[in-house]
Formats: C-alpha cells, sequence, structure tokens
C-alpha cells in the first residue's frame, strides 16, 4: 500500500450516468474503507477536527474503521452528528477536516469524508442502534423546520430528554436536502430517510405541512401550547432574480422551483404528475454548487446544458468536483457571459437569451475581478429553457408573523451571539436563516450551538 494515495473510489461511467438519476459515487466497499482508514496517522494534535464545525472525533471513528469495527465507528460520529451519510456525501471536506490531514502536505489527504459516508451507511443497512436518550424530562420544545439546522437541534434536545416538535411546512422532511440536493449526489429514500427517522427514533415529533407564521405563530406556540421554547432552522428559500426583461416567459424557472420539480415532486419518474421542461437546450444563470446540481439535471432530462457564468473558470463558486462531475457529463461552460434580455414567442415562450461577453477587471468588495460587459459584444444564445441560480434569501413570513423577531438588511433572522438566541426571548435561530445560503454541516453546528444553549437556559 501507497500510504501517500488515495483510495480510489468507484463512480458511475460519465456517459451512462448523464442518462439517469442513480448516485454519481458508489462509495468504499468494507475492504477499501479499511485500507483507506489504516493510512490515517492518528494524529496527537488531530488538525482535521479543528476543521470539522461539530468537531466529530475523527481519528476516533476512522480507528474504528481500520479495526473493522463499524459499529463502535458509528457510535463515535453519533455523538456529534445525526447526519453522517448526508454529511459525507455533501460536505466540501476539502475546504474543512481534509485540508488540515498531514498526509494532504505530500501526499492525498486522507478522504475522510467518503469514510463518513461508509459508517453512515453502514449504520443504515446494518440497523445500529442509535436511540438512547436521557430520561424525559416533559419540557416542551418546538423547532420550525426540517432542515439540517433544525433536525440536529431537536436531536441534540430529544438526548437531553426534551419533549420535542418539529413544524415543516413541506410534506416531507429534510429541508435543501429533500428538495434541493438532487438524487444523484444524495438519495432521498434510502440516506435522508433514514437520518430523518434516526432523529424521530429519539423521540422528536414532527408535524408536516404547518407553515409557521400562516397555520400556527411562534407567539401561539409559546402562550397557548407550552412551549418553553423555539429554535428557528427555516432556511433560505427565496430565490433572487436578475431583474431583466423576459424574466416572467414560460420556460423561466428559479433553480430552487427547478430542483423542487424533480427532486421533492420527482417529476423524473413515471408516473408523477410534476409537469417539468425537459427542454432541448437549457441555459443555468451561475456559477455555484446549486447552477451545476440545476444543469446536470436538464442533462439527465435529456437537455444541452449550458452553464452561462459572468466570470471565468477560477472564479466559479462551485466546489471544484462538482465542475468536474458536470463536464464529464458534457455540460457546456458559457464563461465571461451575462443575460441582458430573454427572449419569447407570441405565446410567451422562450426562444432565446440576449447576452454579452466579459472581461475581467480589478478585484471587487468580494476579492474576486469585477465583470466588465464589453462594448459591442452582444449576441442570441439559442435556447428554450432559462434557469436563475443566482442566490436565495430567507422568507421573509416567520419575522413578519412574530412580534419582537429582529432581522437584517439581508432580511437574515439577528442572532445575538453563536448560541443563536434571537431579539426575542427563549426564541434561537440558525442555519441559512440566519447566515443566508450556506453549507449543511454550518446548518448543523447552529443547531448544535442552539440546543446545549437552550438546554443551559430551561434547566437553570
Ligand atoms: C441545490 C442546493 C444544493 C446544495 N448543495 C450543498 C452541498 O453540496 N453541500 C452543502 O454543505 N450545502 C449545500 N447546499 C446548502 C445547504 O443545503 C443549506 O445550507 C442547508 O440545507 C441549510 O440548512 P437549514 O436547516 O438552515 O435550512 P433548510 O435546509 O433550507 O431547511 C429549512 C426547512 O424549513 C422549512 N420552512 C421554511 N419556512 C417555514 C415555515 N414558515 N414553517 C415551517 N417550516 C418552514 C423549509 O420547508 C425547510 O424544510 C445546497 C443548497 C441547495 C439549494
Amino acid at each position: 500500500m501507497d500510504r501517500m494515495k488515495r483510495v480510489k473510489v468507484e463512480e458511475q461511467d460519465p456517459k451512462i450516468r448523464a442518462t439517469n438519476f442513480e448516485e454519481v459515487c458508489l462509495g468504499y466497499t468494507q475492504d477499501e474503507a479499511v485500507e483507506e482508514a489504516s493510512r490515517c496517522l492518528n494524529c496527537k494534535k488531530p488538525m482535521c477536527v479543528s476543521k470539522c464545525p461539530v468537531a466529530i472525533d475523527i481519528p476516533g471513528f476512522i480507528k474504528h474503521v481500520k479495526n473493522k469495527e463499524f459499529s463502535e465507528a458509528v457510535k463515535v460520529i453519533a455523538k456529534y452528528s445525526a447526519l453522517p451519510a448526508v454529511c459525507g456525501r455533501v460536505c466540501p471536506q476539502e475546504t474543512q477536516c481534509e485540508s488540515k490531514c498531514i498526509l494532504g502536505i505530500k501526499g492525498d489527504a486522507i478522504a475522510i469524508g467518503k469514510l463518513e459516508r461508509f459508517v453512515g451507511d453502514y449504520s443504515r443497512v446494518h440497523n445500529v442502534d442509535l436511540s438512547e436518550t436521557k430520561p424525559k424530562n416533559g419540557i416542551k420544545v418546538a423547532v420550525v423546520g426540517s432542515g439540517p439546522s433544525g433536525l440536529t437541534c431537536a436531536g441534540d434536545l430529544a438526548k437531553a430528554g426534551y419533549d420535542v416538535t418539529i413544524f415543516e411546512a413541506l410534506h416531507e422532511a429534510g429541508g435543501v436536502l429533500v428538495y434541493g440536493i438532487p438524487e444523484f449526489r444524495l438519495p432521498k429514500e434510502t440516506v435522508v430517510r433514514h437520518e430523518v427517522e434516526n432523529v424521530k427514533k429519539l423521540g422528536v415529533k414532527l408535524e408536516t405541512n404547518v407553515i409557521v407564521g400562516r397555520t400556527v405563530t411562534i407567539n401561539k406556540l409559546m402562550e397557548d401550547e407550552d412551549f418553553k421554547a423555539v429554535f428557528i432552522g427555516s432556511g433560505a428559500g427565496l430565490p433572487m432574480f436578475m431583474g431583466i426583461p423576459g424574466e416572467n416567459l414560460n420556460g423561466v424557472f428559479s433553480a430552487n422551483e427547478y430542483l423542487t420539480r424533480n427532486n421533492l415532486m420527482k417529476a423524473y419518474k413515471e408516473g408523477y404528475q410534476t409537469p417539468i421542461r425537459t427542454g432541448e437546450k437549457v441555459a443555468v444563470v451561475g456559477g455555484g454548487n446549486v447552477a451545476m446540481d440545476s444543469v446536470r439535471t436538464a442533462v439527465r432530462l435529456g437537455a444541452e446544458g449550458h452553464i452561462v457564468y459572468r466570470r471565468s473558470e477560477s472564479e466559479l463558486p462551485a466546489r471544484a468536483e462538482e465542475v468536474h462531475h458536470a463536464k464529464e457529463e458534457g455540460v457546456i461552460m458559457d464563461l465571461l457571459v451575462n443575460p441582458i434580455e430573454i427572449l419569447g414567442d407570441e405565446k410567451g415562450n422562450v426562444i432565446g437569451m440576449k447576452c454579452v461577453r466579459m472581461q475581467l477587471g480589478e478585484p471587487d468588495a468580494s476579492g474576486r475581478r469585477r465583470p466588465i460587459a464589453i462594448e459591442g459584444s452582444e449576441f442570441t444564445m439559442d435556447v428554450n429553457t432559462v434557469i436563475m441560480s443566482l442566490g436565495t434569501s430567507p422568507n421573509p413570513l416567520i419575522p413578519l408573523t412574530t412580534e419582537g423577531l429582529s432581522i437584517n438588511k439581508r432580511k437574515c433572522i439577528i442572532a445575538e451571539d453563536e448560541t443563536g438566541l434571537t431579539s426575542k426571548k427563549n426564541v434561537y435561530a440558525g442555519g441559512d436563516a440566519v447566515s443566508g445560503a450556506a453549507t449543511v454541516i454550518l446548518a448543523m453546528e447552529a443547531g448544535k450551538k442552539a440546543a446545549k444553549a437552550i438546554d443551559e437556559m430551561l434547566s437553570k
């Protein structure tokens, strides 16, 4: 074994996977996981842990994998995270835990994400029991939203003995994990549902189809239903648009709507009635992970998929792995291009997109070089579906219906400190609702910190 080289993980062939919604990465087998775990140096001062927002004992679980004690490895991770099979698949490990692995200085960092995924999957396949909690204390806590922040907060509070209810607006729990991230990166019925079920097995109650701010308000939950504290993990699901002519035409979607139709409403599956444009030529405007998910979904639905991004490849905000996978699957990168108008026919259907070519100037406030339009470079792209993937912000419904809850200019709920305490007594918030669109693991970190603070506050 070459200690400096990472054990390769199998992936579906790009040509085949571009035609299906099965997972791209097939994950390690037991032998491969043990071999990869055996490369770990088990550092005395593990830097990988310092870069994990929920501080998982990474060398601890990897040591168990190395010794083939897989159930023990599951239990180590479960102390810190309820979502190992999710995080093993979607966390940006290359900029977190793996970026600090000593082996990465001269060779390949340990594949911490792939090992975490292996352990999470082992736990599901072998039904490892993780339902241990402290005795119930009967104190009620409400959690708004069942994304990673809400699930984490609810799970940690249930473990500490609280009577927790999650109120979720949609018909299925998981937040972006079920409606946003596509099946080919994160399988829903196996991986996400299992990890949500694990949280429910801790005693957490889940009420779906409840829109807090419409069906019930936070004030009502606290005053009439005896909830002693509330955690708001309602995410940032409100899409942004460019404000250019033609954005109201048939065939223009926000990335959120397009992905929700496909992931949550199963538009790609036979027998499901959700309409979705399969479009011959689809342009996705934006260069982040959500844009890559959208364009790769469009390709799988049979389209020629284009990424239209106003900067160059080195400024693409998406993870390098996502860009690489998208290119392998045949996505066309139209870089240094900016849309200025979407064109429609007399029936209001998209028939093209007018764009302008860009060049890069001096760095702007974000530190990235500013894109500047090149005069006289206008051209028309021949497309019939346009997906806007320009970012999202929190929905203002909860702040608008909750007296005393402050928000900032970006419509994010203001947390007074890192516990997520808001301007309203006994109400905490975290995840994308506070930070704006971020990552799964940062949302989990916020859920954990709030759970700890709620426990300290209520057990005084
Ligand atoms: C397409 C896409 C791909 C992504 N890929 C990655 C990735 O690869 N890696 C990564 O780390 N991050 C990724 N992210 C970001 C990540 O998913 C989010 O940062 C994370 O899910 C935020 O968690 P959250 O709990 O704050 O909110 P969410 O996951 O958004 O969950 C919020 C939940 O609250 C519910 N809700 C909202 N309002 C109400 C209300 N009024 N009443 C009741 N319920 C309500 C929503 O229905 C939702 O279920 C991606 C995001 C998107 C959109």
